[in-house]
């Protein structure tokens, strides 16, 4: 089979899984954004997606310079951990940073964007499974600092929380942590601090290829699937 026919069958079948799981909770799966995940994507896969597909993410701030302006009528999202010294370029290419993982990332990304004159919107990044590997603001330090964050942001709107869950081969075991992230949400969208600041963290970005159908049931508004998409696929 070609390779637009595979692409088309995997994008299908993921669509009709989230709005499964949609259906199982009473979600309008318009409410779902899928973000397909290229970075591991040959070139030619990703410009048929894009017959196919609006929305895009890659994990490297370079790889996401060189690939945007080919394809500049889909939106492009940075997923990938960001250094303080890219951010110039993620903010020229990037339509959502998902991968906000401190202040200080966030007060550079204020700085730049007060220079480029853009009002960026972004995540921060949790990581709500406190594994030692993931970077991502703790549950409790993301608490602590977040009057600090409110202050800082400047002309950056933070849209929401973003979450990756542990590897796993059971989705449900990817339920807590998707949970935990919206909770967090919530907690922090109801402080008065969030309110006089604007900030009502409608996103939460969370859920990958092996356990998307999980995450929209716990109230993902941007899936980030790659692999998925790719099935069947080799390069
Ligand atoms: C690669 C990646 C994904 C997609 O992972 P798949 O398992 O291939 O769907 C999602 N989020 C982040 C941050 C990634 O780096």
């Amino acid at each position: 089979m070609e390779a637009r026919e595979v692409i088309r069958g995997n994008l299908s079948d993921v669509r009709r899984e989230v709005a499964e799981a949609c259906r199982h909770v009473g979600r309008d799966p318009d409410s779902v954004k899928l973000v397909a995940v290229t970075k591991y994507a040959d070139w030619e896969w990703v410009r048929h997606l894009a017959t196919l597909h609006h929305s895009f993410g890659e994990a490297r701030p370079q790889q996401l310079a060189e690939r945007q302006p080919q394809l500049p009528d889909v939106e492009w999202h940075l997923i990938g951990q960001l250094q303080r010294n890219k951010v110039r370029i993620a903010l020229q290419h990037a339509a959502l940073i998902h991968s906000v993982d401190s202040l200080k990332l966030l007060e550079r990304i204020s700085t730049v964007a007060g220079d480029l004159k853009v009002h960026p919107s972004v995540l921060l990044e949790v990581n709500v499974s406190g594994e030692a590997s993931k970077s991502g603001f703790s549950s409790s330090t993301l608490q602590t600092e977040w009057p600090q964050i409110c202050r800082h942001a400047g002309a950056v709107n933070i849209a929401g929380l973003m979450t990756m869950a542990p590897a796993s081969d059971d989705p449900e075991n990817a339920r807590p942590a998707f949970r935990g992230l919206r909770k967090l949400r919530d907690q922090l969208a109801a402080q008065p601090v969030s309110q006089s600041a604007g900030l009502q963290l409608p996103e939460l970005s969370m859920g990958m290829s092996g356990d998307f159908a999980v995450a929209v049931e716990e109230g993902a508004t941007l899936i980030r699937i790659g692999s998925r998409l790719f099935d069947g696929l080799c390069r």
